[in-house]
C-alpha cells in the first residue's frame, strides 16, 4: 500500500471516512467503461451517466472521471492530491489516446480534451466546463495541418484561451467593469476592423490569430505569469480549478440552499475532444426526449449549426429548433431518432441531453433525468405506463407531490381567449394562464407586488439576479431566449407561466417600456400570456379554472373529457390503491366541504366552530354571550345563537354525504371576537343598548398579556360549561335532522387544548348530557365519538391517560409547535430568516414538521395512547397536514388520516401514496 499522506483515515465532520493516497481514483469510460449509472455518489452525475451511456453502446467520445473521493482527500490534505492520482490519470489519457488515435501535446495529431466538473446532480456555482486543452502555439499548427482547416484549429485555440484565462487564471469582471475583459477585447478588434459588431462566426483566421495574442497579453497583465503552454500544466491547473471551485462562494451558498452536505465533493470528467465547430456539417444541442414544458411526446429542443456547446446556451446566437435538423442534417437526425428512442428505453424516464455533430457524426455528452412542470410529469407519467415503459407505482411516483398544485391553477377563460387578439408569439415554457401588470426589473416587480399588484415580469431575458422578481411575478415573459434559457429553466422548476423567446416584443429598459405589434405598454400596464400556447395578449384576459377543477367541482362536462381531467383521475385513482392513510380536508362551511368531496376527501379532519360566529348578526349574539353578567344573560344569548350553529351543521353534514366530520368546540379567546377600537366598542354600545362604558371595561377585562396561552380551548368549555353544551346540543339536533333525512352522519367532537385528562373528562359529561337528551326528545339513536386535541407538550406525554377518555386523537401540529419550540408563529418572521441562513433548523417548522423535536411529541403520543386504547383513531389537522414531506412522516408514524385545506387535497393524496409507496 502507498504511504498515506497527512492524517491516516481521519474521519471528516460528519463520519465520513476520508480515502487514503492509494485506489482506485480513476474510472475509465469508452471502449473500456469502469462505471455505471448507479455510481453517482463516486462519479457524480455526469460521469455515472457518460459511463452508462457507454455500456448501452451510445457514441460517447471516450475519456475517465476522477472520484469524488479525491475532492474530500484534496479539502482534508491542504489541498493537495493522492500520491497514484497522477499515474491513473496518466494510464486514462493513453487509454483515451489508443482510442482515438491522436496524443495529447502530439504535433502531427493532437489530443484535445475538455474538462467537465460534476456533482451528484447539477450544481450552479460549480466551475464551468474548458474545452479545447491541449492547445499550445505548436499544437494549434498541427491541428491547422491535420484537418486542413485553419479557421477550425484558431476557433478552438482562442476559445480555450479565453475559457481557462477566465475560469482557471480568474481573468474576470473587476469592480467598475460593465464586461467581461475577454468581451471586451473581442469587441475591441470588431470594431477596429470592421467597425461594428459581427457575429463571431465571420471572424476570420487572422482576427482569430490576433485575439489569441491579445487574449495572452491580457492574461499576463493581469495574473503577471505567461498562459500555460504544457498540456500538463494545463490539465493539472484545470483540475485544480474544478476541485477548487467547489468551495466558492456561489457553491456554498447553493449547498446551503438546497441541503447539500459539503462532504459530497464534486468528480471531474475529463473526455476527448469532439468538434461541433468545423463547418457547416456540424453543430451542438440540447434536447429533450419529450416536450418537458406541456408533456407532448415530441423531440424538443435546439441547436446551433457550427458552433461548440457553451454557445447555445450562452445566448450569442438564437438556436433553431431540433426539427429543423431533419432538413439540414437528415442523417444526423435520424441518428439523433434513435438515441431519443434508445435513451427512454433504457432510463426508463424523460431525458435532457446534451449532443455534438461532428461532420456529420452525433456524439453524446451528457443525459439526466430532464426537470418537468407538473403537467408534463402528469402526462410522461401516464403515457409512460401506457407504453409499457414503467408500472402503475412508479407512474404515481413520478409526479412530484410539492408542484401537483401547479395542476390546480387557472387557465383562460375558452369564450375570452377567442375574444382577444394574441400580439405576439413566444416559446410556451411555463404552462397556465397568467395576467399582470408588467414590470421590467426584479426590483420593482417585488414591491409592486407587495403592494399586491398582480405582476408580469418583462425582460429581455433573465439570469439569477431577477430571482426575487420572478418569485413575486404571476408569469415572467422574455424576448429573447430558447428553451434551455434561464427564464424557461427557472419557469418549469418553479411552477411558473412562462413565455420566452416572444422576438416580437421589444424591451426599452431606458424608458421603461414595451413595443409590441404598435402598441407601446408602461410599466403598470396590464398585459396577459399563455403559456400553455406561447401567446402574449394586450391588457387583461379573464381566467378561468383549470380543467380539473372545472371538472369536478363544477362538474363540466366538455372539461371532463379533456385528457388532463383523465389523466388527473386516473393518476388518484392509483393513489387510492396505494395509499393507507385517509386524507380528509379542514372545512367550516357546506361550500369548503362539498368542493374537498370533490377532490376526493374522506370527511372533515377539522371543522372550526368559531368562524361560524362572525356571519351577519350571529357576531352580535356572539358579543351579547359574551358581555354578558349573568349565567342567564348568557344562556339567553346562546339560544339565539343554537339555531345558527345547527343549520350550519346541518348543511355541512348534507354535504358530507355520510362521510365523518371532526368537529372542534370553541378554542380561540373571547376577546377577539370584540371590537377593539373605542368607535367600534360604542357603535357596539349603542346597537345593544348598553352603556360604552361596559364595553371598555370588558374588552379591558378580557385583555391578556399572552393570549395563545391564556384563557382558550377548553378552558373556556370549562369556565363556560354552557357554551359546549349549546355546541353540542347543536351538533346532535343537526345530526338527528339530517340522519331523518336519511342521510348518514358520524359527528366526531373534538376538545382543544386539552393537557389533563381531567379537562376533557369535564367536558365529555357536557357532551354525553346534550346526546342523551336530544337522542331521547327526537327518539333517535346517533353515532357519534369524543376525543381531543393533541396539541401541547403535556398532552402528548400523558397520552396514555387522555386516551382513557378520548376517542381519538386528532393532533394539532400547529399549537404543537408553537407551544414545543416556545415559538410563535406570528412572531417567528423576525428571526426564522436568519435561523435559516445560519441553518440552526434547515425548514420552516411551521411548514414542514420538525421531526425530530415536534415529531417526538407525535410518536410518543400515538405510542402511549395506542397503549391504552387499541383502536384509538390518530390523524392530524394542522397546515403539515398538506405538505408532502410532513406527510411522509405522519405515514411513517401511523397515522389513520391527515387533513388540510380542500384545494390541497389532491396533494395530500398524492403524497399520502407515495408516502405508502415508498416504505
Ligand atoms: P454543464 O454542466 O454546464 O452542462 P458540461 O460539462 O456539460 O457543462 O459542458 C457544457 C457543454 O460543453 C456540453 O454541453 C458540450 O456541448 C460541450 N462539451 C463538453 N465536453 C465536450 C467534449 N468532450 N467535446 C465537445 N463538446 C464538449
Ligand atoms: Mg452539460
Ligand atoms: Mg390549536
Amino acid at each position: 500500500m502507498a504511504k498515506t499522506v497527512g492524517a491516516k483515515g481521519a474521519k471528516g465532520a460528519r463520519g465520513v471516512k476520508t480515502p487514503k493516497a492509494s485506489g482506485k481514483y480513476v474510472y475509465l469510460f469508452g471502449a473500456k467503461t469502469d462505471g455505471n449509472g448507479g455510481m453517482k455518489p463516486l462519479l457524480g452525475g455526469k460521469g455515472a451517466n457518460l459511463a452508462e451511456m457507454c455500456r448501452i453502446g451510445l457514441p460517447v467520445p471516450p475519456g475517465f472521471t476522477i472520484t469524488t473521493e479525491v475532492c474530500t482527500y484534496y479539502y482534508a490534505h491542504k489541498r493537495t492530491y493522492p500520491s497514484s492520482l497522477r499515474p491513473q490519470m496518466e494510464a486514462g489519457l493513453a487509454a483515451i489516446e489508443r482510442q482515438t488515435g491522436k496524443k495529447f501535446g502530439d504535433l502531427r495529431n493532437p489530443l484535445l480534451v475538455s474538462v467537465r466538473s460534476g456533482a451528484r446532480d447539477s450544481m450552479p456555482g460549480m466551475m464551468d466546463t474548458i474545452l479545447n486543452l491541449g492547445l499550445n502555439d505548436q499544437t494549434v499548427e498541427a491541428l491547422t495541418r491535420k484537418t486542413g482547416n485553419a479557421r477550425f484549429a484558431w476557433d478552438c485555440y482562442r476559445r480555450f484561451v479565453q475559457m481557462y484565462g477566465d475560469v482557471v487564471l480568474g481573468v474576470q469582471k473587476g469592480a467598475g467593469e460593465d464586461h467581461e475583459p475577454f468581451e471586451t477585447v473581442i469587441e475591441g478588434l470588431k470594431h477596429e476592423r470592421y467597425h461594428q459588431d459581427i457575429e463571431d462566426t465571420k471572424l476570420t483566421v487572422d482576427d482569430l490569430k490576433e485575439l489569441v495574442g491579445r487574449f495572452k497579453a491580457l492574461v499576463k497583465e493581469r495574473v503577471g505569469r505567461q498562459f500555460p503552454a504544457s498540456p500538463w500544466d494545463q490539465l493539472m491547473g484545470a483540475v485544480g480549478a474544478v476541485f477548487g471551485s467547489w468551495m466558492n462562494d456561489r457553491a456554498i451558498v447553493y449547498r446551503r440552499k438546497y441541503n447539500i452536505p459539503t462532504e459530497w465533493g464534486t468528480a471531474v470528467n475529463v473526455q476527448a475532444m469532439v468538434y461541433g465547430n468545423t463547418g457547416e456539417k456540424s453543430g451542438s444541442g440540447v434536447a429533450f426526449t419529450r416536450n418537458p414544458a406541456n408533456g407532448t411526446k415530441e423531440f424538443y429542443g435546439e441547436f446551433l449549426i457550427n458552433a461548440q456547446g457553451e454557445d447555445v446556451v450562452a445566448g450569442v446566437r438564437t438556436p433553431e429548433p431540433v426539427a429543423q435538423l431533419k432538413n439540414e442534417l437528415p442523417k444526423a437526425y435520424a441518428e439523433l431518432e434513435r438515441i431519443r428512442q434508445t435513451l427512454e428505453k433504457h432510463f426508463k424516464d424523460v431525458q435532457d441531453f446534451e449532443f455534438t455533430i461532428e461532420d456529420g457524426v452525433v456524439y453524446m455528452l451528457q443525459t439526466r433525468n430532464g426537470k418537468r412542470t407538473a403537467m408534463a410529469a402528469l402526462k410522461f407519467s401516464i403515457d409512460m405506463y401506457k407504453e409499457k415503459l414503467i408500472d402503475w407505482k412508479t407512474a404515481v411516483m413520478r409526479n412530484p407531490a410539492d408542484q401537483f398544485e401547479q395542476l390546480l391553477a387557472p387557465v383562460f377563460d375558452v369564450a375570452e381567449v377567442a375574444k382577444a387578439k394574441a400580439i405576439a408569439t413566444g416559446l410556451p415554457a411555463g404552462p397556465g394562464a397568467a395576467s399582470g401588470q408588467i414590470y421590467l426589473n426584479a426590483d420593482r416587480a417585488v414591491s409592486a407586488s407587495e403592494k399586491g399588484q398582480p405582476v408580469l415580469l418583462v425582460r429581455l431575458e433573465t439570469s439569477p439576479e431577477d430571482l426575487r422578481g420572478m418569485i413575486a411575478a404571476e408569469g415572467i415573459l422574455t424576448a429573447r431566449g430558447g428553451v434551455s434559457s434561464h427564464a424557461a429553466l427557472v419557469a418549469r422548476q418553479m411552477g411558473k407561466v412562462c413565455v420566452c423567446g416572444a422576438a416580437a416584443v421589444e424591451v426599452d429598459y431606458a424608458t421603461r417600456t414595451v413595443n409590441v405589434d404598435g402598441q407601446t405598454f408602461k410599466e403598470g400596464d396590464w398585459m396577459s400570456i399563455d403559456g400553455t400556447a406561447g401567446k402574449v395578449y394586450a391588457g387583461r384576459v379573464k381566467t378561468a379554472p383549470s380543467e380539473i377543477v372545472a371538472g369536478l367541482i363544477h362538474d363540466d362536462r366538455a372539461a371532463r373529457k379533456t385528457e388532463k381531467f383523465r389523466n388527473f383521475q386516473q393518476l388518484m385513482k392509483w393513489c387510492d390503491e396505494a395509499t393507507r392513510m385517509d386524507v380528509r380536508t379542514n372545512a367550516d362551511t357546506p361550500e369548503q366541504t362539498a368542493n374537498a368531496i370533490a377532490f376526493g376527501a374522506s370527511g372533515i379532519g377539522l371543522c372550526r366552530t368559531e368562524h361560524m360566529f362572525f356571519e351577519g348578526d350571529r357576531i352580535d349574539a356572539m358579543r351579547e354571550m359574551i358581555l354578558a353578567e349573568t349565567l342567564e344573560e348568557r344562556k339567553a344569548a346562546l339560544d339565539k345563537l343554537l339555531p345558527y350553529q345547527r343549520e350550519d351543521f346541518a348543511g355541512i353534514f348534507r354535504a358530507l354525504k355520510g362521510h365523518p366530520a371532526t368537529i372542534r368546540f370553541l378554542d380561540p379567546p373571547l376577546h377577539e371576537f370584540l371590537p377593539q377600537t373605542k368607535e367600534q366598542q360604542s357603535d357596539l354600545a349603542k346597537k345593544l343598548g348598553v352603556p360604552a362604558s361596559r364595553i371598555h371595561s370588558r374588552v379591558a377585562q378580557l385583555h391578556e398579556f399572552n393570549p395563545m396561552l391564556g384563557f382558550r380551548g377548553c378552558r373556556l368549555g370549562i369556565g363556560y360549561p354552557e357554551i359546549s353544551a349549546m355546541q353540542a346540543r347543536a351538533v346532535f339536533e343537526a345530526a338527528a335532522m339530517v340522519q331523518k333525512e336519511g342521510i348518514k352522519v358520524h359527528p366526531e367532537i373534538m376538545i382543544p387544548l386539552v393537557g389533563f385528562k381531567k379537562e376533557l373528562d369535564l367536558q365529555l359529561e357536557v357532551v354525553h348530557q346534550a346526546a342523551r337528551d336530544v337522542q331521547a326528545e327526537q327518539k333517535v339513536k346517533l353515532n357519534y365519538m369524543v376525543g381531543t386535541m393533541i396539541e401541547i407538550p403535556r398532552g402528548a406525554l400523558t397520552a396514555d391517560e387522555i386516551a382513557e377518555s378520548a376517542e381519538f386523537f386528532s393532533f394539532g401540529t400547529n399549537d404543537l409547535t408553537q407551544t414545543a419550540l416556545g415559538m410563535s408563529r406570528d412572531d417567528s418572521g423576525s428571526f426564522l430568516p436568519q435561523y435559516a441562513e445560519l441553518e440552526i433548523m434547515k425548514k420552516n417548522p411551521f411548514a414542514t414538521i420538525d421531526t425530530v423535536g415536534v415529531g417526538q411529541l407525535v410518536e410518543t403520543a400515538v405510542t402511549r395512547g395506542r397503549a391504552t386504547r387499541k383502536d384509538l383513531k390518530l390523524g392530524i389537522c394542522g397546515e403539515h397536514g398538506g405538505d408532502p414531506s410532513s406527510i411522509h412522516f405522519f405515514e411513517k408514524v401511523g397515522l389513520d388520516y391527515v387533513s388540510c385545506s380542500p384545494y390541497r387535497v389532491p396533494v395530500a393524496r398524492l403524497a399520502a401514496a407515495q408516502a405508502a409507496l415508498a416504505k
